[in-house]
């Protein structure tokens, strides 16, 4: 359901307007950089301009705004990602495996991109997408340096990062810098309703929750982090002020599950929304779909940050290192405050 269309052509990519014109305009004035470096937050749409910028020099039926067509079998085979052109590099693991989060970039696989690279392009240009690339070995980084300078004629090179501050100079300085900024909540807003049919109340919630990167956005949904939200939040709100029983057989219940911490987190939202909402800065609040819930009137603020902090205390109690018992905190907790939720 929330599998994406296919987004090749700069026109179908959100927001970055001001960035894709840039790109754009160096594509019609055939003043393509011969290294790019995007860098931006995670899960905003730098690799699908990459992409973009790889099918716009590839593409037999350009458009006369410099974007691809999308649909002309270059464009299709830059979409299915097996175009000749195009040359994908990422962090990987010893065995070769994939592996954004703690891979590097190794020599042998800067090997690969020169093999790659040294034979002359017969039509359009080579693009070689570096993903991640705050994770060059050192040594890596002084094999690719020559190629980044010069890369050889009818290829090009685009560095991605969401950690520009983590690469090294010497590869920084050898690129044209592209700076992308998370997505305005309102564009990323209207792609969740236009696109994915959430509700407007919802699509509001998941938006401040992915903190303007769509591809967080679109996790939220698939893990169906959305449902488990609302889910927790009404199964609170349901307790009575006092009703020990209720809020026992409850800590009993979620203590069983393996996603607690996640469940705490919405906990969490719900008393720092609710203060927020008292500090009248209601376009923070996160549970907005909750809002005819928040009754603040003759609440104390300081109570609702002793909640937030118990909350808190509990998560780190029974999570590593402490591993609490689980049910026992979780009773404790929500013994102390049913009768302070709403
Ligand atoms: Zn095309």
């Amino acid at each position: 359901m929330l599998k994406s269309k296919s987004q090749m052509p700069f026109k179908d990519i959100l927001g970055h307007t001001r960035e894709i014109e840039i790109i754009k305009g160096a594509i019609l004035n055939k003043r393509v950089a011969h290294a790019y470096l995007f860098s931006g937050p995670e899960g905003i749409g730098k690799k699908k301009t990459a992409l973009a910028l790889a099918s716009a020099l590839n593409c037999r039926s350009p458009q006369d705004d410099g974007d691809s067509c999308g649909s002309c079998p270059d464009c299709q085979r830059m979409e299915r990602g097996n175009h000749a052109n195009l040359v994908q590099v990422w962090p990987a693991d010893k065995e070769g495996n994939r592996d954004d989060e703690a891979g590097l970039i190794r020599v042998n696989q800067i090997r690969e991109i020169q093999n790659a690279v040294k034979y002359r392009v017969e039509g359009g240009a080579r693009v070689v997408i570096v993903d991640s690339a705050e994770r060059f070995m050192a040594q890596a980084a002084n094999a690719f340096l020559k190629t980044l300078e010069e890369p050889p004629a009818g290829s090009m090179i685009i560095l991605i990062t969401s950690r520009s501050s983590e690469l090294l100079p010497t590869v920084l300085s050898r690129c044209q810098r592209v700076n992308f900024r998370p997505l305005p909540s309102a564009a990323l807003r209207s792609f969740l309703i236009d696109e994915k049919g959430l509700p407007t109340e919802e699509a509001a919630s998941v938006t401040k929750a992915a903190g303007g990167s769509i591809s967080a956005a679109l996790r939220y949904l698939e893990a169906g982090a959305d449902e488990k939200r609302k889910e927790v939040l009404m199964r609170l709100l349901a307790i009575a002020p006092g009703d020990a029983d209720e809020a026992i057989k409850l800590a009993e219940e979620l203590s069983k599950r393996d996603d607690i911490d996640e469940v705490l987190e919405f906990i969490k939202g719900w008393y720092r929304d609710m203060a927020v909402y008292m500090e009248g800065a209601k376009e923070l609040v996160v549970n907005s779909d909750f809002a005819n819930r928040f009754e603040v009137n003759d609440r104390e603020y300081k109570e609702l940050w002793n909640c937030f902090s118990m909350v808190e205390e509990a998560k780190r109690s029974i999570m590593p290192p402490r591993y609490a018992n689980k049910q026992l905190t979780l009773e404790a907790l929500f013994l102390s405050i049913a009768g302070r939720f709403h």
